[in-house]
């Protein structure tokens, strides 16, 4: 009998207030402890109904999301979504981040006429998207990078493309400190992108 898995909610790699002034201590309490916990308790429930899938990796889940079964589906799709979301959100910032990029990201940035142009760019993304949801880069199934976003919790993963760095554009990520200036929040997030991290998750894209 194949043993289920609960996924559970990875703790921050670096304090709560580390990424202030830019992602204040409070938003990072509520948006960890509270939205994400929520995220993978509403995952497991969903997928303790169906316990096959408990044995399958939140990626492998979210590749296959079609298959899911029909009960759990939206369920999964919201929540086990945002668990793999968040769960690179945390990890692709860091305190004293930002910067140019480096390594082999910078090249790929420059495809895309240079970095403020690709900044420009991955913020627009994340401004047009009515609602909730993610801008992202990714490595999209046929091989090309691009910037797209999507709503809710979708994850990129759903259609096949493997999400290199994305930015979360709820209102639960910037409201407290920025209110209804999602632009100003998009600009200042990229005073905290860990480059490492993001060079980390361009190689297992290959
Ligand atoms: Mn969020």
């Amino acid at each position: 009998m194949a043993i289920a898995v609960a996924l559970e909610l990875p703790a921050l790699p670096y304090a709560y207030n580390a990424l202030e002034p830019y992602i204040d201590d409070q938003t990072m309490h509520l948006h960890h402890d509270k939205h994400h916990q929520a995220y993978v308790d509403n995952a497991n429930a969903a997928l303790g109904k169906h316990p096959d899938w408990q044995n399958k990796s939140p990626e492998e889940i979210l590749k296959s999301i079609n298959s899911v079964p029909e009960d759990i589906r939206t369920a999964v799709r919201n929540n086990v979504g945002g668990h793999v979301n968040h769960s690179m959100f945390w990890a692709i910032m860091k305190p004293n981040g930002g910067g140019n990029p480096t390594g082999r990201i910078a090249e790929v940035i420059k495809n895309f006429g240079g970095f403020d142009a690709f900044k420009e760019k991955f913020n627009d993304a994340g401004l047009k998207r009515f609602g909730s949801g993610w801008a992202w880069l990714v490595r999209s199934k046929s091989g090309q990078f691009e910037i797209l976003s999507t709503p809710n919790q979708d994850s990129p993963i759903m259609d096949g493309h493997f999400p290199i760095m994305g930015n979360d554009v709820w209102e639960h990520a910037y409201y407290l400190k920025y209110q209804n200036r999602r632009g100003e929040y998009l600009k200042a997030w990229w005073n905290v992108v860990n480059w490492d991290e993001i060079n980390r998750r361009l190689e297992q894209a290959k």
